[in-house]
Formats: structure tokens, C-alpha cells, sequence
């Protein structure tokens, strides 16, 4: 059988973690070709440990020429154009247009300008650039007013936002600081982390045991950099001395103008992540569907089993693997080495099913050997 040319765009966790499985179970049916624009992986959570000076953007980068699978090529080359009725792609480099199987594992990026005020005077974690920025910031920072804020949803991984207070908490408490910092955060749902009530109480619980004050249902629009004050969608105005966001997210370009992307989002057919066109596939943070499943590297990640083995189910007409479950476990930082454990799967039963860890120091380990199976089964 002629190897069937598979094109995976994007090479973070959906894409990674596709090449390796089809270079586990289809080596000779498939020839897969992974295109990222950058020459390196990091993880989402390693930002964390930038953004507090305990890794540097050198340490926490993994460079894509490790990757050593017999038909898998990894080419840098940014993707510029999307045809998805002929799965014709246009990078700055190539064109591709023998293409059996197109998958769009792009994730998110951000879009700084809708929140005016944020560019000139604000900070966030989410970029490794910014992560580096808010680390220096930090160094400087006297103390004051922290007003972290999310400014909409959706966005990567629930609790991040949530690990920065309690990592900033922990960060001053070691300098000696905190009595002369204010935590304050402001969310635009309900309750932090809301996945159910029982795994929302346990970030509510970790915010009132660290003296954060707590603003649900709050949207910062805008923020004012001479003056210091963020202005929510209500009216209120929330005075501060470091602003850091979370913030807006939206669809990597050129998927606007693709038409794969009609509604911001890639919209997927959640049991094996089909997108309205013939073989076509979009997985990970760039999808959206029905019902929600958060933008999360092991969201990400377990899609991709059901993409590989739909993908070798076509070529080999063999069953269709079973439908995609969105399960996963998430690992939340409360500071001190302590971390959350949450076992979740969001598709499987009629709402979402989580079974919640009290954050243990424990869990760092585990967490440790999460990051370190990934970096030896992809990078090798
Ligand atoms: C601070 C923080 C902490 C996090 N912690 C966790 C955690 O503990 N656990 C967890 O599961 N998730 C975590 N996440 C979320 C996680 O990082 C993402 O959800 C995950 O990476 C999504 O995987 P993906 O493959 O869909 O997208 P990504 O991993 O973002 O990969 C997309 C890739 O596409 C590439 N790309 C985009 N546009 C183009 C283009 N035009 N041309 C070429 N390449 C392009 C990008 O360079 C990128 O490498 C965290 C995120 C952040 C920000």
C-alpha cells in the first residue's frame, strides 16, 4: 500500500503527541509531515517557572531536530494559506498540495489590542516573552496592588490563572513581602476552575487560605496606565500598581481567512474531531464543539489518539476507533512545591465527570514525570 501523506500543522501537544502515534502504529502506511513556526517546544506550565525566575527560556526549550521517527519529517516553516476543500496548505517556505489527510493542531494565540491599555501598560504569563517580562517586573515590584485579571473566555487551561495568584502568593511570602501586597483577581465566570462544584472549591478554598481577594463575574475591558485603573464591563473601576492579564484569545492566523474558522473556532464533530471538510481534522486548542471541552494540553493530547486511529481507520478501512471522551488529568501549582490533582472527563457521561486530589506535595513529582514522558516519547 503507497504511504498516505499526512499534514499536521502545528507542533505543541496535539501535534506532537499525532506524529508519534502514527509513527507507532501506521510507520509504513503513513508519511507525516509536522510544520510549526518555531524551532522548539515548551510547556504551557513552564511558563510559570519563567515567570518566577526558576528556569530560564533557554532551559525550558525542547528543539524540534530531536525528533528521530522514520516517517516523520518536522519542518519550521510558518503556514500563510488554508485551502480545506483540497487540503492545498502554503506556508513562507512551501506549498503542499498532495495532501490524504489534513490536521489543524494550531492551538491559540492572542489578541492583545482588544483590551486597550493592556500592550503599553500590563503584563501576562501566557507568552514565553511575556512570562520573561513579568519576571524582571517582578524583581522590581515594591509592593502594592497585584490585580490579576482574566479578560476572556475561552482560555488555556482553567487553573493557570488561578496557579499565577497562588505562585505570586508564594513568591512574596519567601522574599518576606507579602504583608505589603495585595492579591486581588477578577474572573469573568462564576466560581474559579468551574469543571464542578466540588473541584471550583477547592481553587475558592486555595484563594481564601492565601488572602486573595476574589472578584467573580467581573470583565476588565480596558485599563489605564497613566492613572493605574482597570474599568470592568460594569463600570467599576479597580485601582492597582501591576496589571497582569489573561488575556483574549483567538484563532491563529491565516484561519480567519481560511473558512475553516467561521465562528472564531475550528467547529469539530466531537467524537473523532472532523471538521465539516473531507479529511480534514482540527484538534486541540484551535476546535470548538457542541459541548465544551477547555483549551488543555491533555485535551489536546488524547484527541490525538482518536485522530491517529481514525486516520489508519480510513486507510486501512478497518472500525472507527471509539468516540473522543475529553478526558484527562489536569495538575494545578498552589505554591510551596504543593500541587492539585484533577482526574476529568468532559465528554464521556451526560456532564462533566472530575474526581479532585487535595493539592499534596506529592503531586509535584507526578507532575515532574508528566513533563518528562512526554519530552522522551515525542523528542526521540
Ligand atoms: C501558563 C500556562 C500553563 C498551562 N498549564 C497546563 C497544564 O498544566 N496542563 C495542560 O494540559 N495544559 C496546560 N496549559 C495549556 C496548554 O499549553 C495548551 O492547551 C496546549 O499547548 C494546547 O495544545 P495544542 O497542540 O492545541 O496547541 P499548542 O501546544 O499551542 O501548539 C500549537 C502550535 O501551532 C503553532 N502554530 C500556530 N500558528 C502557526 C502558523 N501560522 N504556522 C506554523 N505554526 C503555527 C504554534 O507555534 C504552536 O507550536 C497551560 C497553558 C498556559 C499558558
Amino acid at each position: 500500500m503507497p504511504q498516505r501523506h499526512v499534514l499536521i500543522l502545528g507542533a505543541g501537544f496535539a501535534g506532537l503527541e499525532l506524529a508519534t502515534r502514527l509513527s507507532e502504529i501506521a510507520p509504513d502506511t503513513t508519511r507525516v509531515t509536522l510544520i510549526d513556526r518555531n524551532a522548539a517546544f515548551f510547556f504551557g506550565f513552564s511558563k510559570l517557572e519563567v515567570m518566577l525566575g526558576r528556569q530560564t527560556a533557554d532551559e525550558i526549550q525542547i528543539p524540534y531536530n530531536k525528533i528521530a521517527k522514520a516517517n516523520v519529517t518536522f519542518r519550521q516553516e510558518t503556514v500563510t494559506a488554508i485551502d480545506p476543500e483540497t487540503r492545498r496548505v502554503t506556508t513562507d517556505a512551501n506549498v503542499y498540495d498532495d495532501v490524504d489527510h489534513l490536521v489543524v493542531a494550531m492551538g491559540a494565540d492572542y489578541d492583545f489590542d482588544a483590551t486597550p491599555g493592556l500592550a503599553e501598560g500590563g503584563h501576562e504569563y501566557y507568552t514565553l516573552a511575556g512570562a520573561e517580562r513579568l519576571r524582571d517586573a517582578l524583581a522590581d515590584f515594591a509592593g502594592g496592588r497585584v490585580l490579576l485579571s482574566i479578560l476572556g473566555q475561552p482560555f488555556k487551561c482553567p487553573p493557570a490563572p488561578f496557579e499565577g495568584s497562588f505562585m505570586l502568593d508564594n513568591l512574596f511570602t519567601e522574599r518576606g513581602t507579602r504583608d505589603g501586597v495585595s492579591l486581588i483577581t477578577t474572573f469573568p465566570m462564576r466560581g474559579p476552575v468551574p469543571v464542578t462544584g466540588e473541584v471550583s472549591q477547592m481553587f475558592k478554598d486555595g484563594l481564601a487560605a492565601r488572602d486573595v481577594e476574589v472578584h467573580p463575574e467581573t470583565l476588565v475591558t480596558h485599563i489605564d496606565p497613566d492613572t493605574k485603573v482597570a474599568h470592568t464591563k460594569d463600570g467599576r473601576e479597580i485601582p492597582y500598581d501591576l496589571f497582569i492579564a489573561i488575556p483574549i484569545h483567538r484563532a491563529p492566523e491565516p484561519l480567519a481567512a481560511s473558512g475553516l474558522a467561521p465562528n472564531g473556532w475550528i467547529p469539530v464533530d466531537q467524537d473523532d474531531l472532523h471538521t465539516a471538510f473531507d479529511r480534514v481534522y482540527a484538534l486541540g486548542d484551535v476546535c470548538t464543539g457542541p459541548r465544551t471541552v477547555p483549551k488543555a494540553g491533555i485535551f489536546a493530547e488524547s484527541a490525538a489518539l482518536v485522530v491517529a486511529d481514525d486516520i489508519v481507520a480510513d486507510i486501512e478501512g478497518s472500525a472507527k476507533p471509539a468516540p473522543y471522551e475529553g478526558s484527562g488529568v489536569c495538575y494545578a501549582e498552589f505554591g510551596g512545591g504543593l500541587v492539585g490533582k484533577v482526574e476529568v472527563s468532559f465528554l464521556r457521561g451526560d456532564a462533566p465527570e472530575a474526581q479532585r486530589h487535595e493539592p499534596a506535595l506529592e503531586f509535584l513529582e507526578e507532575k515532574r514525570e508528566f513533563g518528562a514522558v512526554r519530552v522522551a516519547r515525542w523528542f526521540s
